[in-house]
């Protein structure tokens, strides 16, 4: 469903990783926008003959009393949204549209969530912190959550220390980084080498009782997808949102 457009005031941005920016936005007007963690807003820039639209997922908690939304942007050569977002200074502003999408945590308790991204695709799980630790806290549920981040080098890695405190904090989290491209010789507890899927073959994977998650590389997505059908799960127990590129 279509959603109203307002103009948005660069509020800060910073490098968190070589190729990706964070950028921390107000409306206009001040008023919060209302989303749900795993949501993502569309900008809308002039192009030469149309409006173009690029979405980008919200990266930080909702309901956030400064009523700042904040989404990553990785890098692209030439690309209009990512260099428009790259040349932003704070007190720029520019238009979107959101939230939409689908992509959120459901009201169901399945024994194990399995949370998969490569690259930016993990800000939808970094917007849902919140909601996963009310719900590992819930001890009815005995909920468990492991997040698999893939990344082709260990300096690409979003979010590394946030997700290993939450980690620390809420021993039912798991947190693995997947390097395709790293040689290093020496890993952390938490870090693996190959992609996301090969760490799948620690997780002993119950077709039954768990429910996956896959965000970001529209590849990644699409072999995984077929890996995990191929296994014995149900689609509806696998929930996608690809980052495709406009046309
Ligand atoms: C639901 C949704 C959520 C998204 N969330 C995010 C997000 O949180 N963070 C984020 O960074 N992106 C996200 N994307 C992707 C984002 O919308 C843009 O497609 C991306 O930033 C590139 O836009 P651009 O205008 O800079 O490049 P364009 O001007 O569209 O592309 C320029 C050229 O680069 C190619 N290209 C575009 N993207 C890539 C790429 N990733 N890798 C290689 N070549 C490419 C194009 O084919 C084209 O030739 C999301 C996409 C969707 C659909």
């Amino acid at each position: 469903m279509a959603q109203p457009t307002h103009r948005f005031i660069l509020k800060w941005s910073k490098m968190i990783a070589p190729m990706v920016l964070h950028l921390a936005f107000t409306r206009e007007d001040n008023l919060a926008i209302p989303f749900k963690a795993g949501q993502f807003i569309t900008l809308h820039i002039e192009g030469p003959q149309k409006i173009l639209h690029r979405s980008y997922s919200l990266a930080n908690a909702p309901h956030q009393e400064d009523n700042v939304i904040e989404i990553s942007c990785a890098k692209v050569e030439g690309g209009i949204a990512s260099s428009l977002l790259f040349g932003m200074q704070p007190g720029d502003s520019l238009f979107a549209s959101g939230p939409y999408g689908l992509f959120v945590l459901k009201e169901e308790h399945p024994a194990r969530y399995i949370l998969v991204a490569t690259g930016t695709g993990v800000t939808p799980y970094r917007s849902m912190l919140g909601e996963i630790k009310q719900r590992l806290e819930d001890l009815q549920q005995k909920l468990e959550v492991i997040l698999i981040l893939g990344v082709r080098h260990s300096n690409e890695l979003l979010f590394k220390e946030e997700f290993l405190d939450f980690a620390k904090k809420n021993p039912r989290f798991k947190f693995y980084a997947c390097y395709s491209q790293e040689k290093k010789a020496q890993l952390e507890h938490f870090e693996r080498l190959g992609h996301v899927q090969d760490t799948f073959t620690d997780l002993n994977l119950n077709v039954e009782q768990d429910i996956v998650y896959l965000c970001g590389n529209p590849n990644m997505i699409d072999s995984t997808f077929a890996l995990l059908t191929s296994l014995g799960f149900d689609r509806k127990n696998i929930r996608r949102e690809k980052y495709l590129f406009s046309h």
